[in-house]
């Protein structure tokens, strides 16, 4: 258990694999995991209106707190009654810290022990992200989940570099712990280590001691193998306490959260749905479609046969015909299949380790993902 107004409660482990299912309870309501949060960065799902989410079956959305404090401004969200009444979404929301954009997206950005200082990618000009100043701006935002600072680093990278990094990563997520004030938001710690089993080790235990809410598992899905990334869950994942969420930041194709899931994780959240359908890209049960390819331009079929979502009450081909023409509804419906397809993947999950049987559900979905995968 974790402090009220939190909690987390284990109802299932399945029988055949590490998988769970759990309920996350938050101020804005509860999460049925394992589950997916839609990336909402800039306060917006892209292309999509905050009811269409919540209609692909979404109940927590993740934030960007290194986009938001860049633009509008914590402090405007906050004059404009916080995160959730500024982009209308009544359920739960996670932000991230900020760690994994300064490694992605700022300019020439300086670590210190004290803080990271970079140049922003929309202006040019100097920020400054402490440890306390990553807890206050998400305070500001009011998400009910906040995420420590984390150091992040790129993959691959010389031992020293990594350990330094994860070193910090710990410190911070200390001077974050003593950073927080709002009751009604809580903090969820990161483990580091890149693709070193023995430090994440390390780390996972250092921040267990320091018994936080939540546990995320940071740093993968950099561009290392898929199998890599496996192998740090297995090492990872028994370190952190049972009875507490573990999130998997970033990750990924429907795959990699099966796998996922089968060794223990609860929480994901990844811009692969909305960004690949944009990209005229549909998650199906037997693989990826391309849907500019020419052999969609008379096809009758849904994307999905079943898929609740508007998209798939439209031919193949209607849907090929907009991205053709670039109308801006194609883009629209494929983020409303694809975000609709995670969110059944997810519950269909759940619904698999409830009856014990998430083993075979693994090899019924990883058998028809393989038909056309993701290139
Ligand atoms: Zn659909």
């Amino acid at each position: 258990m974790t402090v009220a107004p939190f909690s987390f409660r284990l109802l299932h482990t399945d029988q055949t694999s590490a998988a769970r299912r759990g309920v996350f309870s938050t101020p804005h309501g509860d999460v049925q995991m394992p589950a997916f949060m839609p990336v909402a960065t800039q306060a917006s799902v892209k292309g999509l209106e905050i009811e269409q989410v919540r209609a692909c079956g979404a109940e927590m959305v993740l934030g960007n707190t290194y986009h938001l404090a860049l633009r509008p401004g914590e402090e405007v969200v906050a004059a404009l009654g916080g995160l959730h009444r500024f982009m209308g979404w009544t359920g739960p929301i996670l932000t991230d810290s900020g760690g994994f954009q300064l490694f992605s997206l700022a300019h020439r950005i300086e670590v210190t022990e004290e803080q990271a200082v970079f140049r922003s990618h929309i202006d040019g000009r100097l920020v400054a992200l402490s440890p306390e100043r990553a807890v206050a701006i998400q305070e500001l935002l009011g998400s009910d989940v906040a995420m420590v600072l984390d150091h992040v680093v790129g993959l691959p990278n010389d031992a020293e570099t990594i350990r330094d990094a994860t070193e910090r990563t710990v410190r911070w997520a200390r001077r974050c712990q003593d950073a927080a004030k709002r009751a009604d938001q809580t903090l969820f710690a990161i483990v580091q280590g890149g693709l070193d089993a023995e430090l994440r080790v390390a780390c996972a235990r250092q921040l267990r001691e320091m018994d936080f809410a939540g546990y995320a598992i940071g740093g993968l899905s950099v561009g290392e193998e898929p199998a890599e990334m496996l192998r740090m869950l297995e090492a990872t994942v028994p370190e952190l306490p049972a009875d507490r969420p573990r999130y998997l930041m970033g990750v990924g194709r429907p795959e990699d959260l099966v796998e996922a899931v089968a060794r223990g994780i609860d929480l994901f959240d990844c811009v692969m749905p909305t960004r690949n359908g944009r990209n005229a890209m549909a998650f199906t049960d037997a693989g990826t479609l391309r849907l500019r390819n020419a052999q969609y331009e008379r096809d009758e079929r849904p994307l999905e046969e079943g898929c609740p979502c508007p998209a798939c009450r439209r031919s193949r081909g209607y849907l090929r015909h907009l991205f053709m023409a670039n109308e801006m509804l194609g883009p629209i419906l494929l983020s409303i299949d694809n975000l609709t397809y995670y969110q059944r993947l997810l519950a269909d999950a759940r619904q698999a380790i409830e009856a014990d049987r998430f083993a075979e559900f693994r090899r019924e979905k990883l058998a028809g993902w393989a038909k056309k995968p993701m290139s």
